[in-house]
C-alpha cells in the first residue's frame, strides 16, 4: 500500500566524461559513461556504464552518498556492496559545470524518494545524522515518551476523551472542502485516527508520520478499514527525520499537552509545517490560547500542605522528620495540579496568550514570558494561577474551538493549577500584577516561575503602596494528578463550608506569618472571620 502510493519518477540519464572505479588496483583509464536513475521493483538506483560497455556500477540511492572533490569531480560512495561486506566506490568526472549541477540536484531529488519509499518498506528509520530533536531532547526522555505512545493503551485514553476526539471529527467534517482531493500530512499520527478522519472527508492521500511503534499498530487499523487504506501511508520515523514525496495542501496534528506546550510536540508540529507544507496551506488545528486567572483556594492549598507535614514529626519511629520539612514543602508546592475544578474558584476574569501555529519559529518555543494583569472580582486570598488552553480549527467552512476550560465539558487534559506556597490578599477591584514565564527543557517540558503581586491596602497604599509579591517555581513534569479527590465546592453565594482538616490554615508557618497578621487585622470583619 504505502510503496505503490509513493510518488514515482521517470528514468534519467546523465553523459559523462569519465567514470573510474575506486577499487580499481591499478589506475584505469577514464572512459566516458552514462549515469541513469531509474525505480526497479520499488528499489531505486543509480547506474554508471561505461560506453564501452566494460563496466557497470549499480548503487541503490537509499544507502549511496555523493561527495564533491571540485566543481566537475565527485565520489558516489555505497555501504552495500553486491558482496555484503564492502562498500564500493567510483570516481565521477562532468564534462561541465552544469551537467554536474544538474546531476547533484537529481541526486538529492531521487535519494528522498529512495529513502520514503525504503521507510516505507521497511518500517524503518531514516536519517543517519543526529537530528533536530535529538539535539535537543535527552535520549531516555525521549526513550520513555515514544515507549509510552507505543502503548495501545495511552492511545485508547485519547480516543475515548470524546470532547477530543469528537471536536477534531466534527472539525474534519464541517470543513470537508479543505480536505477534498487534498494532500494532508497527519503530524504524530498515534493510532492513524486522524488519518482516516481526514480520508474520510475525501483526502487524496494522507501521509502519517508516527515515531513510537504505535505506527505499526496504525498499520494493521487502517489496512482493516480497506475505505481508506488505499489513500494513506504510514511512515514510521520522526517529522524531523523523515522525507515525504510532496508538499502537503493540510497538516492535521494533536500536539497538544497539559499548558498547551507540555511535551514540547508543537515544535514538532511547526517543523512539520516548515518541512512539508505548501505555502498556501492549512493548519489543524490554526492557533492555541493559554487562558489564565488567579483562583482562591482554601482546601487545596491545606491539602498540599498538609502532604508536607508528615515531616514535621519529631519522633517517627524515634527519628526526627523535620531537617526535611523545607524541602518536602517546597517539593509539593513545585508541582502544578492538575484536576477538573469548579470555575467559581477564579478571583478574576481570566486573560489569554495566543499562539499562531502557522507563524510561530519553532525557537519561540524555548521561552514563553506572559506578562499577568488582573482586577480581582472579590475580596479574599489568591492561591495562585489557573490555567488551560483552547484550540482553533479555523477552517473554509466552520471555524470550531475545543477547549479545556473550567465549566466546560472535561478533557483528558483537565486544567492546571499553579499553587503558591504564600498567598497573597485581595481586595475587590484590586489589580493583581505578575509574569508567568516558560522555560523549555530537554525532558519534553518546562520550568515555571510564577509572580503573583498586589498592591496593599490601608497605610502606606497611598503614597505608592506596598508591594505583597510571591513567587514559586515549578516542574510541568512533575504534575500532581488530584482526579480522585471528591470536591465539596459551595454551590451557592454563602460563605464557603469550613473543611474539618487536620490543619488550619493558621497552622501552616510561613516565612511571612507577620505579614499575614498584619494583612488579616485589615481585611473587613466578615472575610477574616471566615479565614
Ligand atoms: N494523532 C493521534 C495521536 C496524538 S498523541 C490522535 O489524535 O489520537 C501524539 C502522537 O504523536 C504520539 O503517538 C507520539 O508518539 C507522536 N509524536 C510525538 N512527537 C513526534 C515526532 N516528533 N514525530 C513523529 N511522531 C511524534
Amino acid at each position: 500500500m504505502e510503496v505503490s502510493s509513493v510518488k514515482k519518477l521517470e528514468q534519467l540519464e546523465f553523459s559523462l566524461d569519465s567514470v573510474t572505479d575506486l577499487s580499481a588496483s591499478s589506475a584505469s583509464s577514464s572512459t566516458p559513461a552514462v549515469a541513469t536513475f531509474s525505480c526497479v521493483d520499488g528499489v531505486t538506483e543509480l547506474r554508471f556504464l561505461q560506453s564501452d560497455s566494460t563496466h557497470c556500477f549499480n548503487f541503490d540511492l537509499a544507502s549511496a552518498q555523493l561527495f564533491k572533490l571540485g566543481p566537475v569531480h565527485f565520489i558516489c560512495v555505497s555501504d552495500s556492496s553486491e558482496e555484503k561486506s564492502f562498500s564500493k566506490g567510483v570516481n565521477i568526472k562532468f564534462k561541465n559545470d552544469k551537467d554536474s549541477n544538474d546531476f547533484c540536484e537529481s541526486f538529492q531529488e531521487w535519494r528522498k524518494d529512495a529513502v520514503v519509499q525504503g521507510s516505507s518498506l521497511q518500517n524503518g528509520t531514516v536519517s543517519a545524522n543526529k537530528s533536530k530533536f535529538d539535539n535537543k531532547i535527552e535520549a531516555s526522555s525521549a526513550k520513555m515518551y515514544f515507549h509510552y505512545y507505543g502503548q495501545l493503551l495511552h492511545q485508547q485514553n485519547m480516543l475515548q476523551d470524546y470532547v477530543r476526539t469528537g471536536t477534531y471529527y466534527a472539525a474534519v467534517m464541517e470543513n470537508r472542502s479543505d480536505f477534498a482531493g487534498r494532500v494532508v500530512v497527519d503530524v504524530g499520527a498515534g493510532s492513524g485516527i486522524l488519518s482516516m478522519f481526514a480520508a474520510q472527508a475525501g483526502a487524496k492521500h494522507v501521509y502519517a508520520v508516527e515515531a513510537s511503534e504505535m505506527a505499526e499498530y496504525s498499520r494493521k487499523l487502517i489496512a482493516g478499514n480497506p475505505l481508506f487504506a488505499e489513500r494513506i501511508t504510514v511512515i514510521k520515523g520522526k517529522v524531523e527525520d523523515i522525507e515525504l514525496p510532496e508538499k502537503a495542501d493540510i497538516l492535521i496534528s494533536e500536539p497538544m499537552g497539559t499548558l498547551l506546550v507540555n511535551e514540547r510536540m508543537l515544535e514538532s508540529y511547526v517543523i512539520a509545517r516548515d518541512r512539508f507544507m505548501s505555502p498556501k496551506g492549512k493548519m489543524f488545528p490554526t492557533v492555541g490560547r493559554i487562558h489564565m486567572a488567579p483562583f482562591s483556594d482554601e482546601f487545596l492549598f491545606i491539602e498540599m500542605a498538609n502532604k508536607a507535614m508528615f515531616w514535621q514529626q519529631q519522633n517517627y519511629y524515634g527519628v526526627d522528620l523535620t531537617p526535611l520539612y523545607g524541602s518536602a514543602h517546597q517539593g509539593y508546592f513545585s508541582q502544578p495540579v492538575v484536576d477538573a475544578f469548579d470555575p467559581r474558584l477564579l478571583v478574576a476574569s481570566p486573560m489569554f496568550h495566543m499562539i499562531d501555529f502557522t507563524q510561530m519559529k519553532e525557537e519561540d518555543f524555548y521561552e514563553i514570558d506572559i506578562p499577568l494583569k488582573f482586577t480581582a472580582s472579590m475580596c479574599t486570598r489568591v492561591h495562585g494561577l489557573a490555567c488551560w488552553f483552547d484550540v482553533l480549527f479555523d477552517g473554509s467552512t466552520v471555524q470550531r474551538w475545543l477547549t479545556t476550560a473550567p465549566g466546560a465539558p472535561t478533557t483528558h487534559w483537565y486544567q492546571i493549577r499553579c499553587v503558591l506556597s504564600q498567598p497573597i490578599y485581595v481586595m475587590a477591584g484590586q489589580e493583581i500584577t505578575g509574569r508567568l514565564h516558560l522555560i523549555a527543557h530537554s525532558a519534553q517540558s518546562y520550568t515555571i516561575d510564577l509572580t503573583l503581586s498586589a498592591k496593599m491596602w490601608g497605610p502606606g497604599a497611598s503614597q505608592g503602596g506596598i508591594l505583597q509579591s510571591s513567587t514559586c517555581k515549578f516542574d510541568l513534569k512533575e504534575p500532581y494528578y488530584r482526579m480522585s479527590q471528591p470536591q465539596a465546592y459551595p454551590v451557592t453565594q454563602e460563605p464557603p463550608l469550613q473543611p474539618q482538616p487536620e490543619l488550619n490554615t493558621q497552622d501552616i508557618q510561613t516565612p511571612n506569618d507577620e505579614l499575614e497578621e498584619e494583612l488579616l487585622q485589615q481585611l473587613p470583619q466578615n472575610l477574616s472571620a471566615q479565614l
